[in-house]
């Protein structure tokens, strides 16, 4: 089969014929249908300090996708050949107290797919059937190629009651976009999104942000006074990664916030806890999805009308996958779509 595989140390991909994965008895053969990009294949495509130190090689990338079963293990039982399904891309290890009490995005012994063990950017993805997920036939394929990260923007943003609450995003990367139009759907009053980028803050505008900031031009405390808002945003949602965009959440929230973070810092990082103290903020680290009532949740929501597909700006087919990652790599995009077909 086709595979994108990271096979040896420097820049890129090689689109490599490789064998196609086996299944044990409790494992589900998916034959891929479109894929997404995510920031962490653009890590290991750059083979940044992160990627060198975590991704062993050869390595099959990529954990945003969907598909169809192709073949399941004699173990499993409620999936069948044809069934169209996505998949949660953390194993968790079923043993630890985190995952027996059912809060299995705290495992602490976490492996991720197409980062420690072979992903989906290929024709076929071999994965326990525990981490299937069975989509409504009523969901898009490509909608349902960006799950993964809908899902982080998803447990993100309801990790707090939105209703009718002032929430500050900051990054307008393609989670930040999602997670206004989530905050939106949730009933939130102003979704407030910075970024330096203007194609990400027009792509905010597209998914429901009431107003956006570019932070090169504008300042959070003039916008806070042009929407009458007096003690500062209720809800802080850290997608940036930057740690300028932590700051200006705890500057620029209420006393009491509540405060998620979801954006990785590339280093350790000074935070002024001063302010979390005095202002008795909130905070939560975010990691993944919850497995699986975030995934329930965005089925639901989509269902139900969240329509956050203009957030795929880009869509390949795999043979142009080097224009792909050269258009996640710009900056001047959302989420970009390979199709496998
Ligand atoms: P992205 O890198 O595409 O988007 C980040 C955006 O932040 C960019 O548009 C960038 O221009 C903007 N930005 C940079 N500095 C800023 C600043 N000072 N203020 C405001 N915006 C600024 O990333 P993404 O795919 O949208 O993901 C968002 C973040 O979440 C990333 O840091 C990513 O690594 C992280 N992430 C975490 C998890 C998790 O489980 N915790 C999962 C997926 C992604
Ligand atoms: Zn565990």
């Amino acid at each position: 089969m086709r595979a994108l595989v990271k096979n040896s140390p420097g820049t890129g991909l090689e689109l490599l014929d490789v064998p196609i994965p086996e299944i044990g008895p409790m494992d589900v053969l998916i034959r891929i249908s479109r894929t997404a990009i995510c920031g962490t294949d653009l890590h290991i495509w750059n083979w940044d300090p992160w990627a060198q130190k975590t991704i062993p090689l050869p390595m099959t990338v990529g954990h945003e996708y969907c598909g169809y079963v192709e073949k399941t293990g004699s173990g499993v039982t409620d999936l069948a050949p044809g069934d169209y399904v996505s998949g949660e891309g953390h194993l968790v290890c079923g043993r630890c107290r985190n995952c027996l009490a059912g809060r299995r995005h705290l495992c602490p012994n976490t492996e991720g797919v197409g980062v420690n063990r072979p992903g989906a950017f290929a024709e076929f993805l071999s994965l326990p059937y525990r981490n299937v997920y069975k989509l409504d036939p009523s969901i898009p394929e490509n909608l349902a190629a960006i799950f993964d990260p809908l899902g982080n923007a998803i447990h993100t943003a309801l990790s707090w009651d939105l209703v009718a609450e002032d929430v500050l995003i900051t990054g307008a990367g393609p989670i930040g976009c999602m997670a206004a139009a989530i905050c939106r759907f949730a009933g939130a009053r102003h979704v407030v999104v910075t970024d330096p980028n203007a194609f990400r803050l027009e792509l905010a505008m597209q998914l429901g942000a009431t107003r956006t900031v570019n932070i090169s031009q504008e300042s959070l405390t003039d916008v806070k006074r042009e929407l009458g808002m007096k003690e500062g945003f209720d809800i802080g949602l850290e997608m940036s990664g930057h740690p300028s965009g932590l700051a200006d959440i705890l500057e620029h929230t209420s006393h009491g916030a509540r405060i998620s973070l979801l954006g990785i810092f590339p280093d350790k990082l000074e935070v002024d806890f001063e302010k979390v103290i005095f202002k008795g903020l909130v905070l939560k680290g975010i990691y993944g999805r919850e497995m699986f009532e975030t995934w329930y949740k965005m089925s639901s929501m989509v269902r139900a009308g969240l329509d956050p597909s203009a957030v795929i700006t880009h869509e390949f087919p795999v043979t142009n996958f080097e224009e792909a990652f050269e258009t996640m790599l710009s900056g001047e995009s959302g989420k970009v779509v390979l199709d496998w077909s």
